[in-house]
């Protein structure tokens, strides 16, 4: 493993950048293969993550894994995923904007590590920090926008879509837009 990814994780671990250091139980980095391509990103950690230490656990991280599946992906190898807070908000609130900019410093400087082809933002407030505040889930899903030679693209929360299964079709249409992306840009998976 990359020895910059290790020292970073290590030290993200230990981070007090911001009062949700009071209330977690574990800093949620990430999980995944740090050589990947491909970035994930979601939102915070909810109760599930925050107890086991990693992103999208429980149902909406099962239904995530069968988009992930279903165009040939593996949270543990061939993709990383992270979110925009390392630390749970109490009862799965919105991230405050002081939290988001506390702790954003640890994703730009995963992403100088890793320099992914595509960033893959999972849900609306993810897009909206990384792609565009005026980001709107429901108009710009499955859109590729390029920055820096990087691609972003944002698609629904597994959540949300627990929530409103009609949408459930729409994202799948994402991911498998993101499965041509990849054989496009060559990308390995
Ligand atoms: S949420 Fe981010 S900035 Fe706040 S304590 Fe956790 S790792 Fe640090």
């Amino acid at each position: 493993m990359n020895h910059d990814f290790s020292a970073l994780k290590s030290a993200c671990e230990t981070c007090t950048g911001c009062p949700l250091h009071e209330t977690r139980n574990h800093v949620v980095f990430g999980v995944g293969n740090p050589d990947a391509e491909l970035l994930f990103i979601g939102e915070a950690p909810g109760e599930n993550e925050d107890l086991q230490g990693e992103p999208f656990v429980g149902r909406a991280g099962q239904l995530l894994d069968l988009y992930l599946n279903g165009i040939g992906l593996d949270r543990k190898e061939n993709i990383y995923i992270a979110n925009i807070l390392k630390c749970r908000p109490p009862k799965n609130r919105d991230p405050k904007p002081e939290e988001t900019k506390a702790c954003l410093p640890w994703l730009r400087e995963l992403v100088k590590i890793m320099r992914p082809k595509i960033i893959v933002c999972v849900g609306r407030i993810s897009a909206q920090v990384i792609i565009s505040p005026e980001f709107r889930v429901t108009k710009e899903h499955g859109v590729f926008f390029e920055r820096n030679g990087t691609l972003l693209m944002g698609t629904f929360h597994p959540a949300a879509l627990l929530r409103d299964p009609r949408r459930k079709g729409d994202a799948f249409e994402d991911f498998l837009k993101l499965q041509d992306k990849i054989k496009e840009l060559g990308i390995r998976i």
